[in-house]
């Protein structure tokens, strides 16, 4: 069934989550430990990142370095075919532009294809660290519009370099993201709902946010994206800090305020587990109100969390 289908199939809000395929050099186990600790909450589907390649400098002696090309998180098709053998659970691979050429797509494609895996979360992806902002590689896409594009043009069965796909395909369907505090490069919000829209028209059955502590936040740009015409489901996303440290680096890193509320009894954290506690239980609350305002799902963000997620998910499934 496509995410869009388990969505909708279900009368009580949906659980999800995303989690990061290994570091490289380390194994697998880590990803099941993670999916068993939140399985008996009836996940209806798991996401898989990707991450692109970035350049690392190796010391050589004497002063010299050698640039390499590392791509730290490698395995994201594997992984998702690993899950969905393992679990038997409708998986979601993330595609991005970042670091892929078209043709880098086209097999990503083709891998998942004969994997028999087809729903997928279409994403421009991050800029390389080494890059000022983000640079499509040669012959890639710039936006995830491009890549929905083409997305569309494989499963009307044309390569890019419009050539006939000769076998049969699955269709793939996609859900792309959303931001209800704007992009960080959109120069406003209503340039950042233009290009939401676009992303639903070319072929987007449905929207992830990123993670958000404040709800009205949410509810207004759910609002806004009504007006705007924008009909899909817009799941919010969800994830919990952990650590006194994020208290400060999440909203420097997701571009993302703290409502006042929270921001009060974060300051008075004196460590981790303090974090942990309010981290927990300001996400239980988000919750249980986006549930009592009906939303269809809720997705999240695992990394480093997976234990306050299990306790949130306790308290509210
Ligand atoms: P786009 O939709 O391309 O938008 C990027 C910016 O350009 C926005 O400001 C938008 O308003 C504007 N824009 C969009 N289309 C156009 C256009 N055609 N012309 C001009 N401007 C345009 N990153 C990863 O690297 N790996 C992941 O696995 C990953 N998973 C994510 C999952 C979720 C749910 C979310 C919310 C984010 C995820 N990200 C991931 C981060 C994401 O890749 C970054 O936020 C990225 O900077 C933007 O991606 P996008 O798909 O929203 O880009």
């Amino acid at each position: 069934m496509r995410v869009i289908d388990l969505i909708k199939s279900t009368d009580k809000t949906a659980f999800s989550f995303e989690i990061l395929p290994p570091i490289k050099g380390t194994g697998i186990d880590k990803v099941y430990a993670d999916i068993d600790m939140l399985r008996e909450f009836d996940p209806k589907y798991i996401n898989i990142t990707t991450h692109r390649s970035e350049y690392v400098y190796r010391e050589l002696g004497d002063g010299l370095f050698r640039r390499d090309r590392l791509r730290r998180r490698p395995g994201t098709v594997a992984v998702a075919a690993a899950i969905r053998n393992r679990y038997d659970i409708t998986v979601v691979p993330h595609m991005l532009c970042s670091g892929f050429t078209r043709e880098d797509t086209e097999y990503m494609l083709l891998d998942l294809q004969f994997l028999g895996i087809t729903d997928l979360l279409v994403l421009r992806g991050d800029k390389a660290k080494h890059e000022p902002s983000f640079t499509p590689e040669p012959g890639g896409n710039s936006h995830a519009i491009e890549l929905e594009e083409q997305i569309n043009d494989f499963n009307r069965g044309v390569f890019v370099d419009g050539s006939p796909i000769k076998a049969p395909l699955q269709p793939f369907s996609y859900g792309v993201a959303c931001y209800p505090e704007k992009h960080e490069e959109s120069p406003n919000p209503e340039q950042d709902l233009h290009w939401l829209l676009r992303k639903v028209e070319t072929g987007a059955e449905y929207a992830v946010t990123q993670l958000f502590y404040d709800n009205r936040r949410y509810f207004d740009f759910v609002e806004r994206a009504r007006k705007a015409g924008i009909d899909v489901p817009i799941i919010p996303g969800i994830k919990p800090f952990t650590k006194l440290s994020q208290i400060s680096m999440i909203p420097k890193t997701f571009k993302v305020d703290l409502p006042e509320e929270l921001a009060c009894e974060a300051i008075k954290c004196r460590n981790d587990q303090e974090a942990r506690i309010l981290g927990t239980e300001w996400c239980i609350y988000q919750c249980r109100e986006l549930m009592e305002h009906g939303v269809p799902s809720i997705h999240f963000y695992t990394v480093g969390a997976v234990e306050s997620v299990r306790d949130i998910a306790k308290e509210i499934y």
